[in-house]
């Protein structure tokens, strides 16, 4: 996974000296509203856009928000995440930070194993079978994210992960009659987990997946060695 890292190397946003996360949404990449339909396809009935483009609009059955993307363009929300770089973050196995891939050296010297990094107020640490929407963090990213970031200075809780699963999603509700969407408390998603019948009256934000030969370790312990610039 070290052939042409050059070549595909991603363009890093700063913002009033702070290095903006990959998953984090720009103001002018917009939630685009969409006609909300009743649809019936594979796998049962459930809600769909009218101009659906299935192979952008759903993912195992699902329908997912649509985003603009504009990365880079207006000002960043530093801690929200954008819909579709966090599922592609997820997928892949991506940085959440600069966006690279987390198949790098690190991994390769940590027996093939991605760093997870969460907020952790009182240091719970992370357990085997976790459920996360948080994408994994290469090393570099994991040492720079603690001296920017206060609230995780303050706690944090790391681990390195064998491997993580497809769990569901977390999005919104609608309304079987209605087709309209739940109520729910802002920014408060509902899990869905996958297979389960209110997974086709969900509209997708997030992927969330479970975490598998979870070791915790501390940050402090993996340092010294080398970073993807070397
Ligand atoms: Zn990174």
């Amino acid at each position: 996974m070290t052939n042409s890292r050059a070549a595909i190397q991603k363009r890093q946003f700063y913002w009033q000296g702070l290095h903006v996360p990959f998953i984090a949404p720009w103001s002018n990449e917009r939630i685009l509203p969409g006609t909300i339909v009743r649809r019936t396809g594979v796998g049962g009935t459930g809600i769909g856009y009218a101009d659906e483009l299935s192979r952008v609009d759903r993912r195992r059955g699902v329908l997912w928000v649509r985003q603009s993307l504009a990365q880079g363009s207006g000002t960043p929300t530093l801690g929200n995440v954008h819909a579709l770089r966090q599922r592609q973050a997820m997928s892949h196995m991506l940085c959440q930070v600069c966006g690279e891939t987390t198949y790098d050296a690190d991994f390769a010297r940590w027996g093939e194993r991605h760093l997870f990094l969460a907020r952790a107020l009182k240091g719970r640490p992370f357990s085997e079978g976790e459920q996360t929407s948080a994408p994994p963090v290469c090393l570099p990213c994991a040492h720079e994210s603690i001296n920017a970031c206060p609230h995780l200075r303050k706690g944090h809780t790391a681990a390195l992960v064998k491997y993580a699963r497809p769990w569901g999603v977390a999005g919104v509700d609608f309304d079987e009659a209605t087709l309209r969407m739940m109520p729910t408390p802002p920014e408060q998603h509902l899990k869905i987990q996958m297979d389960h019948p209110r997974e086709r009256w969900t509209l997708a934000m997030r992927e969330i997946q479970t975490l598998h030969g979870v070791t915790p370790v501390k940050l402090i312990d993996l340092a010294g060695t080398r970073s993807k610039s070397s």
